[in-house]
C-alpha cells in the first residue's frame, strides 16, 4: 500500500477498500442462507463510512447498521435503495427524521415501541422497526418481562411493521463460552411467543461460532475492518488499513539525558531519538509510553518516554541513518504490527484503537471511493 499524502499530513490512515470488501465476502461465505449486513457505526469504526459503505453496497451488501440517527442520515444519500438501521438512536423527537430519511429504528423498550406506534398512528402510516430483545447483555433491549408483555398484548405492535427481532451476544469473542448458547436458547424461547419476522443475532465473532448463531441476518463490524473475530486463534480476516506518522526530527542523545514529559526515559547509551507527529490526540494511546513499537523502513523502534498530545519519541539508535529521515513515515499499525497487537500492548481491544485513530489523521482510501 503506497503512502501518499499531502505535504501537510502528519498522520495517515490508508484504508484498503478492496480488503474490506473481501472480508465481507469471506464472512458471507460462511453463511448458508443468512444475509450478511455490515455495521458501519462510528464512521465505519473510524475508517470512513462514506467510503466504506458504498464500496460494500457495490459488492452486494444491502443492509447497514449505524448507531445514531445522524450517522444514518449522512449515509442515506450514498446508499440509495439500501436498508439503514439505527441501533441506538431512537430518542424522543427523532421520529420525523427517521421516517423522512428512511432509517429503520431498533426499538429497545416498550416505551420505544409505544412512541413509534404513536408516530405511525399520528401520520397514518405503517412504520418499520427492528425490535431488540435482551438475552443477557442487560444493556439495551426488552427485558424478559417486557417481552412477555409484548407477547400477550400484540396490539402494542399495531401500526408497526416488525422487520425483525435482534439480540446481541455478550461473550462471542470467547470460544465456547456457555453464555453464548444460553443467550441463543433464550432468544429462541422468546421468539416462539412473538409474531414471525427475521431474526438477527451474530456480530463478527458470533458468525465464527457456528451456523446456529447465524439465523436470518448477521451483523459484522470489527471483522470487516480486519480485527480478529476469533482471538483464541489466527486471524481469518485480511488487514484493511495502515496507520503511519511522519518523522519530524531525528536528534542525537547522550547517556544521562532524559526524553519527554516527566523525564520518563533516561538515555543509557549515546544514540538517536526520532520524534514522530502522532500523539494521544490522534488516538495513539498514552498507555504506550515506554511500551509501544513502531516500524521505520520495516525495522522496529521502541517508543521511549511518554506519549504527548501530538508527538511520540522513538529510539532509532540501531536503525541506519538512511532509513530514518525527517519527512519520512513510521508505521504504527500495518504489515509489521496488527491493530490487535497494538491494542494488547496498550491494554485495550482493537475496536478502541481503531475508533480512536479517526480523530485527526489524514485518510486515504485505496482504491479511491467513488464520488469522494
Ligand atoms: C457494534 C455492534 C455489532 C457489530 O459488532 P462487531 O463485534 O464489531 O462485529 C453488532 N450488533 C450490535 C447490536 C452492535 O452494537
Amino acid at each position: 500500500m503506497p503512502l501518499s499524502a499531502p505535504p501537510s499530513a502528519t498522520s495517515l490512515l490508508a484504508v484498503d477498500l478492496e480488503a474490506v470488501v473481501e472480508n465481507w465476502r469471506t464472512l458471507k461465505g460462511r453463511l448458508e442462507r443468512a444475509e450478511c449486513a455490515a455495521v458501519v457505526k462510528a464512521n465505519a469504526y473510524g475508517l470512513g463510512a462514506a467510503a466504506v459503505a458504498p464500496a460494500l453496497a457495490a459488492a452486494g451488501c444491502s443492509t447497514f447498521f449505524v448507531a445514531l440517527l445522524e450517522e444514518g442520515m449522512a449515509l442515506r444519500p450514498r446508499l440509495p435503495g439500501a436498508t439503514i438501521i439505527a441501533l441506538s438512536g431512537f430518542l424522543p423527537g427523532t421520529e420525523k427524521d427517521l421516517a423522512g430519511h428512511e432509517i429503520v429504528p431498533v426499538l429497545n423498550s416498550l416505551d420505544d415501541i409505544a412512541r413509534w406506534q404513536a408516530f405511525a398512528r399520528k401520520t397514518e402510516t405503517v412504520q418499520p422497526a427492528w425490535i431488540h430483545l435482551d438475552t443477557g447483555m442487560n444493556r439495551l433491549g426488552l427485558s424478559a418481562v417486557d417481552t412477555q408483555t409484548l407477547a400477550t398484548e400484540p396490539d402494542r405492535l399495531g401500526g408497526l411493521e416488525v422487520k425483525g427481532w435482534i439480540s446481541h451476544l455478550a461473550c462471542a469473542d470467547l470460544r465456547f463460552h456457555p453464555s453464548s448458547s444460553a443467550q441463543l436458547g433464550r432468544f429462541h424461547q422468546q421468539l416462539a411467543r412473538l409474531p414471525k419476522a427475521r431474526r438477527s443475532f451474530a456480530n463478527s465473532s458470533g458468525i465464527c461460532r457456528g451456523r446456529a448463531f447465524h439465523l436470518d441476518l448477521v451483523r459484522p463490524g470489527a471483522a470487516l475492518y480486519g480485527i480478529n473475530p476469533t482471538p483464541e486463534t489466527g486471524n481469518p480476516m485480511r488487514p484493511v488499513f495502515r496507520f503511519a506518522g511522519r518523522i519530524l526530527q531525528v536528534r542525537p542523545v547522550d547517556t544521562g539525558m532524559t526524553v519527554g514529559y516527566g523525564a520518563a526515559h533516561v538515555v543509557v547509551r549515546p544514540g538517536r531519538i526520532a520524534t514522530i507527529a502522532v500523539g494521544y490526540a490522534d488516538g495513539y494511546p498514552r498507555s504506550l509510553g515506554n511500551r509501544g513499537l513502531v516500524h521505520i523502513g520495516g525495522m522496529p523502534a521502541r517508543v521511549v518516554g511518554r506519549v504527548s498530545m501530538d508527538l511520540i519519541t522513538v529510539d532509532v539508535t540501531d536503525l541506519p541513518d538512511s532509513v530514518v529521515r525527517p519527512g519520512g513515515w513510521a508505521e504504527l499499525i500495518g504489515p509489521h504490527q496488527t491493530v490487535d497487537q497494538v491494542a494488547a500492548s496498550a491494554g485495550t481491544i482493537g475496536y478502541e484503537i481503531l475508533t480512536g485513530l479517526a480523530r485527526r489523521c489524514h485518510r486515504v482510501w485505496l482504491p479511491p471511493a467513488k464520488g469522494d
